[in-house]
């Protein structure tokens, strides 16, 4: 075999660069669903590479083999695009990555990356790591970050315990995220980021994210933001500015519940105080190939192609998503059995006019069926039970339809009771803290005929109808014998 040299390798790859960026450029100027529907995977390469397949192919292999010792030179040392071992890298990750770093971006001109990760608590820890290291000049140095406290369960316990009981790096806690002056006021020189989830899971939180990103790039330091419950098809955080995006792609994103997964979308040239040119550079493209490396956190093929498959559909499921929960709250708004119903799509909701300028769904302005801007909030909303934690379980136990589990983003509705599942950790006064008691019933609506769901929600409600309806001060004792041993 006549040797080929490591210029016949690294020809080859700016050639097939080229025509690869060519086609993201092209892509770029799509809408929204046609992104979501073909991502970075052209004709072009499933041609040339995958014999023809119209889908991305699932490539389960563990590594890539090289034709020579001059190929795995170019490769390993990142001459050539490569992939190498599916630890690092993996093409069918990547198709994923790529979908998802155009999605976060649409509507902007922004340059994003994406690393997928294991989990979106994998994702969280991806994102704010990277910025928590000591000041090689002064390790001693004490660091900090701001961040809200209505945060998902695991982001509390992660902040809470392995950043600061473990590692000593100060949470400072933003308790009112409307309040901006109170972001600022927990800022100093040892600040590493900011950090928000919007809206939260449960409280469905809000905070003036423009205000609180102008407020990071004042400081030098970046916004992070945990997108979730929104998704891009909603909100594109990095699109308004923010630096970072994180995605628990388990939840509405791989609607399907085939499996668990998270993802990091950052902008490249990012903001931070932490001396690090190539992690601001391109963050994702550094983790991957550092950090991720080397600690390993990322995400199997195989889940990467099943929410990429998910992912081709979400502008449109997440629109009636969202208008079937606007149904069912209206529908529980009047119901007797019904205290409060807590839904940003409600006028009656605090956060509704500030929800209102971030949530609108991705081109509805060029939609056949709308045709200018629409609000929508979401699939996530609870509501509370007139009654004890007692009656609160009875009602949850009169479901047959809505799935009792502690799960988010399905195409089928779940519903919890939170001080009894996400939020037993905290214990009744953490409860009390996040407006969590024991009469709120978490509810996340599925993409059934919402008419379906209200017929469960009717029935379920009605084994109250004998019951004499007494008002009493929030109780946030979970109730229940077996509540201690539920805690995981
Ligand atoms: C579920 C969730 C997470 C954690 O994601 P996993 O994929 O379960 O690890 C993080 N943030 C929010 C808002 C979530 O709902």
């Amino acid at each position: 075999m006549s040797k080929k040299g490591i210029n016949h390798y690294t020809d080859a790859a700016a050639r097939a660069m080229a025509w690869h960026s060519d086609n993201i450029k092209k892509m770029k100027q799509c809408r929204f669903d046609t992104i979501a529907v073909h991502g970075v995977y052209s004709m072009q390469e499933a041609l040339d590479f995958n014999q023809g397949s119209i889908i991305e192919p699932v490539y389960l292999s563990t590594s890539q083999a090289y034709r020579d010792s001059d190929e795995m030179e170019a490769a390993l040392s990142y001459q050539i695009p490569t992939w190498c071992y599916s630890r690092i890298a993996n093409p069918s990750m990547y198709y994923f990555e790529g979908a998802l770093a155009m999605l976060e971006a649409y509507g902007s001109d922004v340059e994003t990356s994406c690393i997928a990760t294991s989990s979106g608590m994998a994702a969280i820890q991806t994102a704010v790591d990277q910025f928590l290291l000591p000041d090689p000049k002064n390790p001693s140095k004490p660091i900090n970050f701001v961040a809200t406290t209505q945060v998902y369960g695991g982001t509390f316990q992660q902040f809470s315990i392995r950043k600061e009981s473990e590692r000593k790096i100060e949470w400072r806690k933003v308790i009112n995220s409307a309040n901006i002056s109170e972001w600022e006021s927990l800022i100093d020189e040892n600040t590493r980021f900011l950090y928000g989830e919007m809206p939260s899971n449960p409280g469905q939180a809000f905070f003036d994210l423009k205000k609180v990103i102008d407020l990071a790039h004042k400081y030098g330091i970046p916004m992070i933001v945990d997108s979730t419950v929104a998704t891009p098809a909603l909100m594109r955080p990095i699109a308004l500015g923010a630096d970072i995006v994180v995605q628990s792609v388990s939840k509405t994103i791989m609607t399907s519940g085939f499996g668990i997964a998270g993802a990091v979308i950052a902008r490249k040239n990012l903001t931070s105080n932490v001396d690090n040119p190539e992690m601001k550079a391109d963050f994702c493209m550094y983790v991957k190939t550092l950090p991720n490396r080397d600690n390993g956190p990322n995400i199997s093929p195989m889940t990467a192609i099943l929410a990429l498959n998910d992912m081709r559909t979400l502008r449109s499921r997440v629109d009636m998503q969202s208008r079937s929960t606007m149904k069912i709250a209206k529908y529980l708004v009047q119901h007797k059995h019904i205290e409060q119903v807590d839904y940003l799509g409600l006028e009656s909701h605090p956060l509704h006019k500030l929800a209102s300028e971030y949530m609108l769904l991705a081109d509805a302005e060029h939609d056949e069926q709308y045709g200018f801007p629409v609000n929508r909030y979401g699939h996530l909303m609870s509501f509370r039970v007139k009654g004890n934690a007692q009656a609160t379980r009875d009602v949850f136990d009169g479901m047959q339809m809505i799935w009792r589990a502690t799960d988010l983003g399905r195409i089928k509705s779940v519903a919890t009771i939170p001080a009894i599942s996400t939020h037993s950790q905290q214990g009744e006064e953490g409860r009390k803290l996040a407006d969590i008691p024991a009469n709120l019933i978490r509810l996340c609506v599925g993409a059934e005929h919402p008419d379906d769901i209200i017929a469960d929600l009717d029935q379920a409600l009605s084994v109250l109808d004998g019951n004499k309806i007494v008002s009493s001060s929030p109780e946030y004792s979970a109730g229940g014998a077996s509540s201690a041993s539920l805690r995981r």
